[in-house]
């Protein structure tokens, strides 16, 4: 069928990850978020099937790809297993398209090799106990040294902070000077002096790994700066802008596999001696929810698509990524309805979704902090 929005890579690309998720992730995801183990199977085959090579430059191993093509993977990952989703979308947008846009040719050499190969996983550490939303206000220190930097201080929920053996560290020289301290590190892991702890009792997403952080005098070689000096918070804000994304994409797979069991259950299930689907009750939800998630999907791919084309989109993926999140909430929540008792019991599927999109209205930027930049882009101009 024709896509008015994909050519024909996006829709092959679609169809072949499609394929791998309905034979090999959505069998097993289920497994995966009941013993909230990290999924090593499933990302070594994404890694063979050459997606995390996605978008990086060939000279390090990468393959072309457009970022449409990563929210097309992602979406795809996700409608199978959201956990995978973010353990693929975190190493992928905030680690190695993070060294890829601002790492100088050695770092580039050294660590993106690594990371298309997904040998070693990417995560980000940017989010502290007293700074989450309000970026500006990071406390870990980077303290200045001959040849290089002292990091002390913590970080908590960090993505894939378990199996990260690349970890992207943001911190501050003088947190006096608010968003101007901050500087970006490439840190490998494990480090003296670092200390990795698995943060439990995740409501949804349990599979990925989600860590503090706490850094006691590591030490972080000048040339493990990335981009210019205190510029941390402007590149940080870049990062995340793309991220956002994918993290509406996310959001936009959780909705289409909420859609698509909900109508399964609907043509099997009987009340009254009809199928609930003959009931115009159960039909408004699954008319509202698909077309909720077309639109939240048409505005992941416009803003996609603007970035692969040079133009402005940031408001455009903040605008996708406060949507597409909500669609995803809302959608999960219809198909626990649509199911009745049985979808709100383990390892039911609609039960699963419901736990995993809540977390697509928090993290890479809350919906109030999406509100907040669209509103500042909608009144300066
Ligand atoms: C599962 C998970 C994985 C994560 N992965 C990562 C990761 O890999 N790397 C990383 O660095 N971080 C990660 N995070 C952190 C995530 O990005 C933050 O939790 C998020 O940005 C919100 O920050 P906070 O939790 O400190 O909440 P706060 O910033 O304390 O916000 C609390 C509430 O206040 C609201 N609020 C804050 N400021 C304003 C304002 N100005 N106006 C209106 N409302 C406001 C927020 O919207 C929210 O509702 C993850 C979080 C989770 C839950």
């Amino acid at each position: 069928m024709i896509d008015p929005h994909l050519n024909e890579n996006d829709l092959l690309l679609r169809k072949t990850i499609r394929d791998f998720v309905d034979r090999e992730l959505i069998p097993n995801a289920s497994k995966y978020d009941l013993n909230e183990k990290f999924p090593h199977d499933a990302i070594n085959k994404i890694a063979e099937m050459g997606l995390f090579r996605l978008g990086i430059d060939e000279t390090f191993g990468g393959v072309e790809g457009t970022n449409m093509h990563l929210a097309i993977a992602t979406e795809e990952i996700a409608r199978g297993c959201a956990s995978t989703a973010v353990i693929y979308a975190s190493h992928m947008s905030l680690c190695s398209k993070y060294i890829e846009l601002y790492g100088d040719l050695k770092q580039k050499s050294l660590y993106l090799p690594r990371l298309v190969e997904a040998s070693t996983i990417g995560a980000l550490a940017l989010t502290e106990p007293d700074a989450g939303s309000d970026v500006a206000s990071i406390k870990t220190l980077a303290t200045k040294v001959d040849e290089g930097f002292i990091i002390n201080g913590s970080k908590h929920f960090i993505t894939n902070g378990q199996e990260a053996g690349i970890v992207i560290v943001v911190a501050s020289t003088d947190p006096g000077l608010g968003s101007k301290g901050l500087e970006t590190f490439i840190l490998e892991a494990p480090s003296e002096g670092l200390t990795v702890t698995p943060q439990q009792g995740k409501l949804g997403i349990r599979a990925s790994s989600t860590c503090e952080l706490n850094f006691n005098n590591v030490f972080i070689p000048n040339e493990n700066r990335l981009g210019k000096a205190s510029k941390g918070f402007h590149m940080t804000m870049q990062v995340l802008d793309a991220g956002r994304i994918l993290i509406a994409a996310q959001s936009v797979g959780i909705a289409q596999m909420a859609l698509e069991i909900s109508i399964q259950y609907a043509q099997q299930r009987k009340a009254f001696g009809n199928y609930i689907s003959e009931f115009q009750a159960i039909q408004n939800k699954l008319a509202d929810m698909a077309t909720e998630i077309q639109a939240a999907r048409l505005l992941t791919y416009r803003s996609a698509a603007l970035s692969d084309y040079n133009q402005p989109f940031e408001t455009e993926a903040s605008m996708a990524k406060l949507y597409a999140s909500k669609v995803a909430v809302e959608s999960a929540n219809q198909a626990v309805q649509i199911h009745g008792g049985i979808g709100y019991f383990a390892p039911n599927i609609a039960e699963r979704l419901y736990r995993d999109a809540k977390v697509t209205e928090i993290y890479e930027g809350t919906s109030e902090i999406q509100r907040i930049l669209i509103a500042r882009s909608l009144l300066s101009g």
